[in-house]
């Protein structure tokens, strides 16, 4: 798939800009738009590079050398092609790593069938899995693709994306792109959810719920997911029921909204065990003693938000276990 990564590259980054940006000056302009100056790749004296800005490709009557931008970033650093590649989406301060990793699972969620069943299956539906930019890690390609992009195998390697034998780590996974890591939910065999190595970050698309007045704290992503479709946009996660010191803190420093302190609603799962329950117990009361709002909202027994909606609960009902939540 390199040469769609490489189409795209030549699409995003104008050869123009990118001459200009190593210092080349155009002579002057010839028909059609054209642009004749100094060859870079070579020691000229006259002006023998042509460069046609419409078409983003160069010629050089001198040394004989034409082609695209890659090509051209390949015979001026005088690097490969994979490395010219990086070094030009280094140069334009395009994508990064996570982001293209999550861009290629979103692809591929498009080409699984079991994927897509999956998330029809937790009741998620067209509109939510591309606000979320939800995607499926099908396992055994992610390596090539990326190092077609340019990034080397040791950065894959540090990333934990690729594991000591070369392998993709995330294999039969949804995807949920966060912040700094992914959020990968195995759509197959009972196995627990991971992270990349590193923090999971700070609650969920925080950004985007701090003004809400009111905000829902929820466990996982599919629980939010549901709530999203269901309308309510102020929704947060924390992934887990442990809220880490950096989550703790984005409660507690965005506290007030318009001069008012904001209520938080749990929405921890109703498990059999009782562990969501205590979990949303503690974590209230420690909220509570830092100076914020808090209630405690009660699924029916066994549901979580995602199951609850999925099982037929409707928004207005969820509305009204908001009205009944607790301390
Ligand atoms: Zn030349």
């Amino acid at each position: 798939m390199s040469w769609q990564a490489a189409d795209l590259l030549k699409q995003q980054i104008p050869l123009l800009d990118y001459l200009q940006g190593q210092g080349w000056k155009p002579a002057r302009r010839s028909a059609g738009g054209r642009l004749l100056g100094l060859c870079p790749l070579h020691a000229d004296h006259q002006p023998s590079f042509l460069i046609d800005p419409s078409k983003n490709l160069f010629y050089c009557y001198g040394c004989g050398r034409g082609g695209d931008v890659i090509r051209l970033a390949e015979l001026y650093h005088g690097v490969r092609f994979a490395e010219a590649m990086a070094l030009l989406r280094d140069w334009s301060g395009l994508g990064s790593l996570l982001p293209d990793v999550a861009k290629f699972y979103q692809l591929h969620l498009q080409r699984h069938v079991e994927a897509g069943a999956y998330l029809m299956h937790r009741g998620l539906q067209a509109e939510v899995i591309e606000e979320l930019r939800i995607g499926y890690a099908p396992g055994r390609c992610l390596r090539t693709w990326l190092n077609s992009l340019g990034y080397p195998l040791s950065d894959l390697q540090q990333a934990g994306l690729v594991n000591a034998e070369g392998y993709d780590t995330y294999s039969h996974r949804i995807v949920f792109p966060l912040e700094e890591n992914l959020y990968g939910r195995s759509i197959g065999a009972a196995v627990p959810h991971r992270f990349l190595p590193g923090s999971k970050g700070g609650l969920y698309a925080w950004q985007k719920v701090r003004h809400h007045p009111e905000i829902i704290l929820v466990e996982g992503l599919f629980d939010l997911a549901v709530l999203w479709q269901a309308g309510f946009h102020n929704v947060t996660c924390a992934l887990g029921t442990h809220l880490n010191a950096l989550q703790f803190r984005q409660l507690c420093a965005d506290n007030e909204c318009s001069g008012k302190r904001r209520m938080l609603y749990l929405a921890f799962d109703s498990d059999a065990n009782g562990s969501g329950q205590k979990a949303a117990q503690s974590l209230s009361q420690r909220l509570r003693t830092a100076g914020i709002n808090t209630r405690r909202i009660e699924l029916p027994a066994g549901h979580d938000p995602n199951s609850f909606f999925v099982s037929g609960g409707s928004a207005q009902e969820f509305r009204c276990l908001l009205e009944r939540a607790c301390l």
